[in-house]
């Protein structure tokens, strides 16, 4: 077919309803799949049984590096037992498992809130001067509150995502397998 208008660029969110739950060893990379636009809970203590109940009640995938815990309760749960202790390998191994891409910004790194899209002139105390003279499109946590906008730091952590995984497809080999 010819003469087709061109559609957003940006590649289908396939994975884009996946949720996860991270153990208390997993924070750094819980934010970054939340940056990635993926609902992931962490509580950086929780009781084993507890995150056990919530993977299986709210049909969450449970990211660990605890054999045992998987052994022992993991039964009816979904999950993937990380080999690495490197939170960019980590990214990584979620990556190549569940085939994730960058969604759009929509959950808070620090909390999982769900953001939502608000008025420039609402952030005004909220925010640097030179950012809220600077960019135009900010976003609030529904939780927490905590104001975020499309800069630079959402950039570099694009750029780093982007990066990440074009290394990763040139030297799949060369990650790091630790036994537990
Ligand atoms: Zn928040």
């Amino acid at each position: 077919m010819r003469g087709e208008d061109i559609k957003d660029p940006s590649p289908p969110h396939a994975s884009e309803d996946l949720r996860f739950i991270a153990d208390s060893m997993l924070g750094r990379l819980s934010r970054w799949l939340r940056l990635l636009g993926y609902d992931t809970l962490y509580f950086p203590t929780i009781e084993d049984n507890k995150i056990i109940r919530i993977a299986r009640s709210e049909g969450r995938i449970l990211l660990t590096r605890d054999t045992r815990l998987i052994k022992e309760k993991g039964v009816g749960v979904k999950f993937l037992l990380l080999t690495s202790n490197d939170t960019v390998h980590q990214v990584l191994e979620v990556i190549k498992i569940f085939g994730l891409m960058a969604g759009d910004m929509k959950r808070c790194a620090l909390c999982n809130g769900v953001l939502k899209n608000i008025e420039k002139a609402s952030v005004q105390d909220s925010v640097p001067e030179y950012v809220y003279l600077n960019f135009s499109s900010f976003m609030k946590c529904t939780e927490c509150g905590k104001v975020y906008w499309q800069g630079s730091h959402i950039r570099r952590f694009r750029d780093r995502f982007e990066k990440m995984i074009s290394v990763s497809s040139e030297s799949n080999q060369d990650m790091e397998e630790t036994e537990n």
